[in-house]
């Protein structure tokens, strides 16, 4: 029997490497909590640059440990470029990894098993090179994975001819409804070997984890269940927004943005039920100024109450004249906003998004209706899943030149905020919002698996 089992006040100790952006350092760490209350220890492992910039307090025993990305002082924005970046943050990131791997042995917690973001296949041969359990942690859905899988994989051949795209657990996809990266062929290089490499050595990987709850991508996880061991973790809001279980989980704890949260709150506070659009486009995405327009004036002309969040560096984008209009009583423009508890807001009637997962995902577990504005990456994919497979909102339509006009964005505000189909939609998201927080729940989808693989960590466990 090994007595060091018994010594340690926990059952295995994980290290978790999440890409460094927002979108997938909040459900990397939400996991960690959930792992915590199994008497798992998680190290949390930023880069330099984040730990820098970030504002975190994630109320519970997480260890926070830095590697590094090759640019300690700006990140991705001081390389250049996603190829260079990419390029230089395997190769930093690796040699870091693997000191920080050793620092944690040295310092008698040795590291049981990586979870690592599916972005960053690297980090698997670091795990192997130590012997440990190498988990891979995809933050994206398991619909738009399966995509790239079968592009990587020569089962889908880019460019895409024909105009449709017929996978195995997928609906039928009209072209533009795949990963832009896949779409518009060659648009982002860098991006692109990113996402189609992240299946270049998931065989040797011992769990494949997705952000994700089975009821949502049913078909398509079992079809990939059939090629790894894959578990579904999701979705990993805080715990105070689905089965409430973690008392002290109330908020991700990381931020890299700095949110308005009483003048967002105060200004909800005023505003009735149901009378509020939500505006967002998450933490990267960046807009046209004559995108930013349109959305502005069909904001206005819809007439609603609008909560919209501009980041600091988007805002010269908006129309000076809209900003400086005396009429606007019913908007507030904030830099960053405390999003889920803008969503649980009982005066939020929609929200219009771009469709990052997270988004997506606040949104079906608070039962909010959604109006998808996507513009790249995955976000077209998720949009087309949000209407008409989950429906629980519509798409807006971009003109010739990939524009959103404000009369096209105004009717859909209009439609899910009164119309018929938004009654539909409303019905729908109360019921998505249940089937997430069972999932969670105990005895839940996510939650059994989320025991089984703590167990089985724990007989990893050195
Ligand atoms: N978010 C926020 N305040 C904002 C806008 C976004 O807290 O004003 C959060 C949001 O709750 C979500 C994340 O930022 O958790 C954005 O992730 P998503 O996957 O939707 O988009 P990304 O930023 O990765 O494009």
């Amino acid at each position: 029997m090994d007595d060091q089992k018994y010594t340690k006040p926990y059952k295995a100790h994980v290290l978790v490497l999440p890409y460094p952006a927002q979108g997938h350092i909040n459900p990397m760490l939400q996991f960690c909590k959930r792992l915590v209350t199994r008497d798992i220890k998680a190290t949390f492992a930023n880069s330099v640059f984040i730990s820098k910039s970030m504002h975190a307090h994630p109320g519970t025993s997480i260890t926070f440990e830095t590697i590094s990305d090759g640019y300690d002082d700006g990140g991705y924005e001081q390389a250049g470029s996603a190829e260079a970046y990419l390029e230089m943050f395997r190769i930093a990131g690796s040699e870091t990894l693997a000191d920080l791997i050793k620092k944690l042995d040295a310092s008698g917690h040795p590291v049981d098993a990586l979870i690592y973001d599916g972005f960053l296949p690297w980090a698997l041969d670091v795990a192997k090179q130590f012997g440990i359990v190498g988990v891979v942690f995809f933050t994206q859905s398991c619909a738009v994975n399966s995509i790239y899988y079968h592009v990587h994989k020569g089962l889908l051949p880019l460019p895409l001819s024909g105009k449709n795209v017929s996978l195995p657990g997928l609906p039928f996809l009209e072209n533009w409804e795949t990963p832009s990266f896949v779409y518009i062929y060659g648009s982002y290089p860098g991006f692109y070997d990113m996402v189609v490499n992240q299946f270049s050595n998931i065989d040797g990987a011992d769990w494949v984890l997705f952000n994700t709850f089975y009821e949502l991508e049913q078909e398509v996880l079992d079809w990939v269940a059939k090629l790894w061991r894959v578990r579904t973790i999701g979705p990993t809001l805080p715990s105070k927004y689905l089965d409430k279980r973690l008392k002290e989980d109330t908020d991700y704890g990381i931020n890299i943005f700095k949110p308005n949260s009483s003048a967002c709150m105060n200004w909800l506070n005023s505003k009735p039920n149901s009378s509020v659009v939500y505006v967002s486009f998450g933490s990267m995405a960046e807009l046209g100024e004559e995108q930013m327009e349109e959305i502005a004036w069909s904001l206005k002309d819809s007439n609603f109450n609008f909560l919209w969040a501009v980041r600091a560096s988007e805002q010269s984008k908006l129309p000076s004249k809209f900003i400086d209009d005396p009429t606007l009583e019913k908007g507030l423009i904030v830099s960053w906003s405390p999003q889920l508890e803008v969503l649980e807001h009982e005066a939020i009637g929609c929200f219009v998004t771009h469709c990052g997962l997270n988004s997506v995902l606040e949104a079906i577990c608070l039962g909010v209706p959604m109006v998808a504005i996507p513009q790249w990456t995955d976000q077209g994919t998720n949009a087309k899943f949000v209407e008409d497979v989950w429906c629980m909102g519509l798409r807006t339509k971009a003109d010739e030149k990939g524009i959103v006009r404000r009369g096209e964005l105004e009717c859909c505000i209009k439609e899910v905020m009164e119309g018929e189909r938004g009654r539909e939609i409303k019905k729908n998201s109360s019921k998505w919002k249940t089937l997430a927080i069972e999932a969670v729940d105990k005895g839940g989808s996510s939650d059994k698996n989320i025991d089984e693989f703590a167990a089985a960590l724990a007989q990893s466990h050195r």
